[in-house]
């Protein structure tokens, strides 16, 4: 093995004390930002999914870098929230403390990794430096309308013991931990994200994104045209509205369904004929979860209004009305207008509940609307980001609530009496160390058991008022991390408009694709508040974004319970970075991910060690590039930049097997090394110096390649008979035996030979040669 341990401390160090990878924030002529999904620290260390990811969008870096671009690539930790505070509470430390320990030990292994990481830029989100901008940026909302608070029915994890947003459910469970979500009404604080809910789309046709993920936000969004439609209730004044994308069909509207929270219900209450069984069957919905009651597949049930009937606007017909709690308060209208000869949910329950099903013909809804009032509309399935949190690790809502203006009807903003943002001068509103961090399970976070926190003087009057004791979601933290990136130690303001003008939006930003909606859709939508604060001039921040795919280990899901987590400490000690980063890149298309095998592994190894006894060998040909390695250069240059990593490593390994079967000049192990060091950038580094070249490999230029150069892929076909040349023919590699022995038929010399004798054997090697026995 060669000496990686030795080469690879050397370079680390070598390349933090030179500054390589430290681009001139504000002179850079041809900025390149290269960004990487920064890591939670949620574990003891990182996770070779982490490792893969970022070797994967740091090859891409150095790819650039060779092309002569100004690359920024930094890194930091996303060490506030949910996910590093659980990590704390399961090994018994205290977050504050555990953070220390975790940014000591993330840090060495990003370094250990072989990244060309921008280290005099890195951040840690529970930096005050850094969350007193998280603070400012939530009271930039709060002054542009867009921050709220209001009571609701929300999600909550009973065992995160917190509120989650719509985003954080996924399937009905937690995001991160996977239990069942339950719903609460409570009092919340929540970012107005669906006034941007159109912009989100329709600028999604213009970024060069994954289509899966544009598909998944889109899907989120969840824009439908329809219309809003009145049903009077029949005797009364009131009228129930509902929500349809399928007005042509009200003529086949047969009944009514509410859901158990419809207002409506209150107001015509007197009128029930069966009050007690409606009351029951409101109380017994209170105890379902929102995924209980829209599962497919479920029974649908449900309790008819007796005494109340609605006139269907269109035949003027009384129609009965229904209340089941499969109908959603807070989607649409929270009432539904059935129509079960066009509907399958409705049909089912139609036929449960022997209500007529009626196959009426389609009008035109345009028409029919018109005619029965109806108003157009666009509805959309995206609701506002829920931001607050019950819990202790994260930035306090720079919030301030005085009793005494709310009595005078006083505040900041309308609607919201006795509420005052934290002046900016007094930021950051630092989280305080306190002992009883866990989580209550109560509507309060920790904060609200810690008077020296929370009380303070309203800004306003000067009267004793109370601080805001939710902290803010983590997910507001990796919002706009990369904006920070640019400028970290600014300390007037949240980074300077010149140079978010010179290296943003993001370049290329790579990582994973579960984030879809939701890191990737709030960044989305933060930027364009900033912009239309005007401190950038931009909507979308991430121009280009290519997700890796999913590492398996040996066919299966990594995971702790099965035991089968790849550890990337453990091959960095024994193999080396080099050797971890090339064979991580080399199990398959990046964007598809990959199976590791630890049997594959050492085909990696012997590569790499081959380069360096090949390289060191000393037997140099004379004379420049050889012309063959300029088809080489050709696809290893275009595999990386449609970052198709493995097949350029493939192609890396044929040019080390040519040099060892041909030979090599200087030249061409110069470019070789050019080649190679994206990939494994200690041991091409070393050698780059070892054959007496200038520092440092990383910023020399990538090789380039002649056209007419580029040799067709083919071989001289040697054609025997009875052993003996006959002929030779050059053809396309890989020609198989028939389509060879049709070609040594042809050849005039083996015609003669052959005369009219039978062939009895055809030997072939493929590649080589074809020989006729006779
Ligand atoms: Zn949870
Ligand atoms: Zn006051």
């Amino acid at each position: 093995m060669y000496p990686f341990k030795k080469i690879e401390s050397k370079w680390t160090n070598r390349w933090l004390e030179s500054s390589i990878y430290e681009p001139s924030l504000d002179k850079a002529k041809k900025p390149f930002y290269n960004l990487m999904m920064f890591p939670y620290p949620s574990a003891e260390g990182l996770h070779v999914g982490n490792v893969y990811a970022f070797v994967g969008s740091d090859i891409y870096g150095r790819f650039k870098r060779m092309h002569g671009e100004d690359v920024f690539e930094p890194i930091g930790l996303d060490g506030f929230g949910i996910h590093s505070e659980n990590y704390a509470l399961k090994v018994g430390t205290h977050p504050v403390d555990q953070a220390k320990t975790s940014e000591k030990r993330f840090y060495e292994q990003l370094k250990m990794m072989g990244n060309s990481f921008a280290w005099n830029e890195r951040l840690e989100t529970y930096d005050p430096e850094y969350y007193r901008w998280t603070q400012w940026i939530f009271i930039q909302m709060w002054r542009q309308g867009l921050a709220y608070k209001k009571k609701a029915s929300v999600n909550w994890c009973p065992s995160c013991r917190t509120v989650l947003a719509d985003e954080q459910v996924e399937g009905g469970e937690c995001e991160r931990c996977k239990t069942e979500v339950t719903k609460k009404d409570l009092e919340q604080w929540f970012f107005k994200i669906t006034d941007y809910a159109e912009k989100l789309l329709s600028n999604l046709d213009k970024i060069d994104w994954p289509e899966n993920i544009k598909t998944a936000q889109r899907n989120w969004i969840g824009k439908s045209q329809g219309s809003l439609i009145k049903f009077p209730v029949a005797e009364t004044k009131e009228s129930i509205e509902v929500y349809t994308t399928r007005p042509d069909t009200i003529l086949g509207a047969t009944y009514m369904v509410l859901a158990p929270e419809h207002p409506l219900i209150d107001a015509v209450k007197n009128r029930i004929t069966n009050k007690k069984a409606v009351e029951s069957y409101i109380e017994k919905s209170k105890s379902k979860t929102e995924n209980d009651r829209m599962a497919e597949g479920k029974s649908k049930t449900g309790v008819e209004l007796r005494g109340i009937k609605a006139i269907n606007p269109a035949t003027e017909k009384e129609i009965p009305v229904w209340i089941s709690d499969y109908v959603i308060m807070s989607y649409g209208t929270g009432a539904i207008m059935a129509v079960p000869a066009y509907d399958e949910r409705d049909e089912e329950f139609a036929k449960k509940f022997k209500i007529p099903i009626k196959k009426e013909k389609l009008v035109d809804g345009d028409e029919i609307t018109k005619k029965v009032g109806g108003k157009k509309k666009t509805n959309y399935h995206l609701r506002d980001w829920l931001i607050s949190r019950q819990r202790y690790w994260g930035p306090p809502i720079p919030m301030i609530h005085c009793e005494k203006c709310e009595e005078a009807g006083k505040g900041e903003q309308a609607g919201m009496p006795g509420w005052y943002a934290v002046p900016e001068k007094d930021l950051p509103v630092a989280l305080p160390k306190i002992k009883e961090f866990k989580p209550k399970g109560t509507p309060e976070g920790p904060l609200a058991s810690s008077p020296a926190f929370y009380k303070t003087k309203c800004p306003h009057c000067g009267s004793p008022a109370k601080r805001e004791t939710d902290v803010s979601d983590t997910f507001l933290d990796s919002a706009w991390y990369f904006f920070r990136y640019i400028d970290v130690n600014n300390k007037k303001e949240i980074f300077k408009k010149e140079r978010a003008k010179k290296w943003l939006p993001v370049n290329m930003y790579i990582g994973g694709a579960e984030h879809a909606v939701l890191h990737l859709l709030y960044s989305r939508f933060l930027t364009m508040v900033f912009k239309k604060m005007g401190l950038v001039n931009f909507e979308e921040p991430f121009t280009t974004l290519r997700a890796n795919g999913l590492l398996i280990k040996e066919g299966m899901k990594m995971s702790k319970s099965r035991g089968n987590v790849v550890n990337p400490d453990q091959y960095i000690d024994k193999f080396g970075a080099d050797v971890l980063r090339t064979y991580l890149m080399f199990l398959g298309p990046f964007q598809e991910g990959g199976d590791w095998r630890d049997a594959g592994i050492m085909g990696v190894v012997r590569f790499l060690n081959r380069t360096w006894d090949s390289v060191l060998a000393g037997e140099l040909k004379e004379g420049g590039l050889s012309d063959w390695m300029h088809a080489s250069i050709k696809k290893i240059t275009d595999e990386t930049a449609g970052i198709k990593y493995n097949t350029a490593i493939s192609e890396l390994m044929v040019i080390m097997n040519t040099f060892e079967e041909k030979g090599a000049t200087k030249e061409d192990i110069d470019v070789f090394l050019r080649l190679l060091a994206p990939f494994a950038p200690f041991v091409s580094e070393e050698l780059w110096e070892k054959v007496g070249n200038k520092y440092s490999v990383h910023k020399a230029q990538w090789p380039t390649y002649e056209e007419d150069k580029l040799i067709e892929d083919t071989f001289t076909l040697i054609i025997q008979v009875n052993g003996k040349l006959r002929g030779s023919v050059d053809v396309k590699r890989g020609i198989s035996e028939k389509d060879a022995l049709k070609l040594a038929e042809a050849e005039k010399r083996v015609k003669e030979v052959l005369g009219n004798k039978k062939i009895k054997k055809v030997i072939f090697v493929e590649d080589k040669l074809i020989n006729l026995v006779i």
